[in-house]
């Protein structure tokens, strides 16, 4: 090993749903990016920071890449294409059982484009019961791009992450330790907390539910030995209001109990969580609500 000092950013992109949000928490061993089954789960860029003795990795976790048809989600691939040019190493990621499409077209389209080094990682080896199977689609990849390496992971058991670190610090160049040793993240509490109410609401609702609802943090404080947060749920209907509340508000009760309990995990206080449903009008399609709700449009 040499011994200069590396570091730099590292843009974990790919298509929705390929575990880009499991691998970070993975990597910091905590979770700071929430996760679910569903695609589109992350919606800002989550800045992640692993230190060891000779580098300071600065991972950011991305919203995937796909066709956009909204405003959000033109923001949400924007913001993630910009994660892309800015990095100092890209971390593609994709799973084994799926072929490259019209995703993956536009990041290698991206990535030609940039001298930046790049790393690919083919996530959930712990559903491939035989890695050999893998060696079509490694292929596929190397003809179209020139990987400078080809990792496969399980961001759900950890398996072949240390190999991947190995990689990703080979390729990082030179530079300062940007951060503090024990700093783990950027994201303000609130931020968090918002998000963790909202991975509930993306957990216990269906359809379009979750793809219509936002969550922000209005009051985050200490009071009388706890931590009270009021927090406020966004969507675009009266009758999304009344999925999300339920039947004599059981719903957000659910949700909000979920939420709590984590919060209360992750903080180590004891939380009251004081839930609101609003509706917003087509907020997803309006720059200024999109502004209010956390998410600026980016270039
Ligand atoms: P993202 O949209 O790329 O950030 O993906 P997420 O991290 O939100 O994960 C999407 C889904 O894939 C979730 O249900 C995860 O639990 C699951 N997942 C992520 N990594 C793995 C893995 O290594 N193996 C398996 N079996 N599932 C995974
Ligand atoms: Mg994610």
């Amino acid at each position: 090993m040499d011994e200069t000092y590396k570091s730099g950013y590292i843009a974990i992109v790919g298509s929705p749903n390929v575990g880009k949000s499991t691998l970070l928490n993975r990597i910091l061993g905590q979770k700071i990016a929430i996760v679910t089954p569903k695609p589109q789960t992350t919606r800002n860029r989550i800045l992640g920071i692993l230190s060891r003795n000779h580098f300071q990795m600065l991972f950011l976790d991305t919203p995937g890449i796909f066709q956009p048809g909204y405003r959000l989600q033109k923001i949400m691939v924007q913001t993630a294409t910009r994660a892309l040019r800015e990095a100092d190493v890209v971390l593609l990621m994709t799973e084994g059982s799926r072929q490259p499409g019209p995703d993956e077209e536009m990041i290698l389209g991206l990535l030609s484009r940039t001298e930046t080094p790049a790393v690919l990682a083919i996530n959930k080896s712990d559903v491939v019961a035989d890695k050999r199977t893998l060696l079509p689609l490694i292929e596929t990849y190397s003809r179209r791009h020139p990987f400078r390496e080809v990792v496969p992971i399980s961001a759900l058991t950890g398996d072949g992450i240390e190999d991947l670190l190995k990689v990703l610090a080979k390729h990082l160049p030179e530079g300062p330790q940007y951060y503090p040793q024990e700093t783990i993240t950027e994201a303000p509490e609130r931020f968090i907390a918002a998000e963790i109410v909202r991975e509930k609401v993306f957990l216990q609702t269906g359809e379009e539910i979750p793809y219509a609802v936002a969550v922000k943090v209005d009051e985050y404080k200490d009071r009388d030995h706890l931590l009270y947060i009021k927090a406020t749920v966004y969507v675009e209907r009266d009758s999304q209001k009344a999925i999300l509340i339920g039947g004599k508000g059981r719903k957000l009760k659910q949700i909000g109990q979920l939420a709590r309990q984590e919060l209360e995990a992750s903080t180590g206080r004891k939380v009251f969580l004081d839930l609101w449903v609003k509706v917003r009008r087509k907020w997803r399609q309006k720059d200024q609500d999109l502004r209010f709700l956390g998410y600026p449009s980016r270039r």
